[in-house]
């Protein structure tokens, strides 16, 4: 009888824990999955992306490794990075297929001024901080000014704004990390300002994360009625006419005195961060749009500008992969160049045996749900490189592969360490909070059983 395939999936985030999923529901042929992370925990952007106050879409993370692991041959190693552990070649030499999963986990640099100083934080950034990211626990994010700035008019600005103005009781049922949710408690921000470098019918917003702002307590949305007049709705689409009704509605909002508020600034870029050590402030340039022959609506600097006083800025302008060493990666778009999630090496032919699934394979666009359909098409690619007989046999098992590890002194978690995890931080949570993360890797891996407690 044939050996079951080995496969390495590097990532367990959506991306990689789709494919895991799809590879264990089809077994034809039989598979083996090693599911690698370089944190100790799955669930990659599940886990540190989506915003604590929507912990019910972290759900995903349970339901696909349940599936990954329904086949009986899903293993993971968490703390292991490719690249600095373990290279590429040697991941290939012990299995006979790898999928990169890794996503895109930088943030698009803010290019403007000033954009360097502390205050002014990417979104990767800070919502890795609130979402007790390890790398970001200790981002140095002060609460004590009254206004906050978020810069980019995508989901992830809005989640950054809602988090901003929730006061305590409202973040009490949510997993938001123990140092965010003091500062958050202990926040004086009173006001949010978004602001989107062109109109609101040009915005990324989806509708029901803009219609959970008018439900925020004590906050009132505020926005210039004339900005809802500038091009781009397009009579035909019951997707713009429904957010012109949201807009509509927030800016016909009557004043009512609330603690807190939430400002929609359209047409505007930073074109200058203010301050010497931390940010005090920004300069704003006032944008008109303009429609190029291509249809793509241009935002056009006008010249007026103003400036606008904040301790803090968080620029939400997209996500950004990072190139990952052995692997081809395109610097334009940020993604490893596929066709259908085969990488290729360069135009003459495929880098055999490697493939990619997710925001690495198509960039930092979509819903977390987005990466099913595009791991089943990774999948399928892999499957029918199988079947042609295009996959190399490994040349080493998996014992030398860990005796690999440990003579690199590489504490790998299992997947029996990260179950000790997730009991851990579900047990330790207070009241209606699903979890209380841990937010240290030493912590999780004492958790894990990988060193002495
Ligand atoms: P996004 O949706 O691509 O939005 C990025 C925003 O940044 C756009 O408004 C873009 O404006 C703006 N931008 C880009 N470069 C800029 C610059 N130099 N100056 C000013 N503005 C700039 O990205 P995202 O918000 O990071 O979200 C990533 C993906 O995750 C999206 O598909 C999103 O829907 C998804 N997501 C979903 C949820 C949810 O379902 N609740 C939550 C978070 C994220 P232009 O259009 O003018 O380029």
């Amino acid at each position: 009888m044939n050996e079951p395939l080995r496969i390495a999936i590097v990532g367990a985030g959506p991306a990689g824990l789709y494919a895991a999923a799809e590879l264990a529901r089809l077994q034809v042929p039989a598979v083996t999955l090693n599911v690698f992370d370089r944190l100790p925990c799955i669930g990659g952007l599940a886990r540190a992306g989506v915003a604590p106050d929507h912990a019910e879409r972290r759900l995903i993370i349970e339901a696909t490794e349940k599936l990954a692991r329904s086949g009986g041959r899903c293993e993971f190693f968490g703390n292991v990075e490719i690249g600095r552990d373990v290279q590429h070649d040697e991941l290939l030499a012990h299995h006979n297929a790898v999928i990169y999963a890794s996503g895109a986990p930088g943030s698009q640099p803010l290019d403007v001024p000033g954009a360097e100083l502390a205050g002014c934080w990417p979104a990767n950034r800070f919502v890795g901080w609130y979402n007790g990211h390890p790398d970001e626990a200790g981002l140095d994010v002060d609460l004590s000014g009254e206004r906050a700035v978020v810069i980019g008019n995508g989901n992830v600005a809005l989640d950054i704004a809602r988090l901003l103005l929730k006061s305590a009781d409202e973040l009490a049922d949510s997993d938001t990390a123990d140092r965010a949710r003091e500062a958050f408690a202990n926040s004086r921000i009173r006001e949010v300002v978004i602001i989107g470098r062109r109109g609101p019918a040009q915005a990324s917003f989806t509708h029901p994360e803009l219609r959970e702002l008018g439900q925020l307590r004590d906050v009132a949305i505020a926005l210039d009625a004339n900005d809802l007049a500038v091009p781009g709705w397009e009579p035909g689409s019951f997707t713009l006419m429904q957010r012109r009704e949201i807009f509509e509605r927030y800016a016909g909002q009557t004043r009512v005195a609330t603690k807190k508020r939430l400002q929609f600034r359209f047409l505007t870029s930073p074109v200058a961060i203010h301050g010497d050590a931390r940010v005090t402030g920004v300069t704003l340039m006032r944008n008109r749009l303009d429609t190029e022959p291509n249809g793509r609506v241009r935002a056009i600097a006008t010249g007026e500008t103003e400036r606008l006083d904040t301790g803090l800025i968080v620029h939400a302008i997209g996500y950004r992969a990072a190139p990952l060493p052995g692997i081809p990666f395109d610097e334009r778009t940020h993604t490893v160049p596929n066709d259908a999630g085969r990488v290729l090496a360069d135009r003459a032919g495929s880098a055999g045996g490697t493939y990619v699934t997710g925001w690495l394979k198509r960039g930092p666009r979509g819903v977390i749900g987005s990466n099913k359909q595009c791991a089943a098409e990774t999948v399928r690619a892999l499957l029918a490189d199988a079947r042609d007989g295009r996959l190399t046999q490994p040349a080493f098992g998996m014992e030398h592969f860990i005796e690999l590890l440990h003579a690199r002194q590489c504490e790998f978690v299992d997947y029996r360490g990260w179950k000790s995890i997730d009991r851990h931080e579900r047990a330790r949570a207070d009241g209606d909070a699903p979890r209380r993360k841990l937010c240290s890797v030493d912590a999780t891996l004492r958790v894990a059983g990988n060193a002495p407690g």
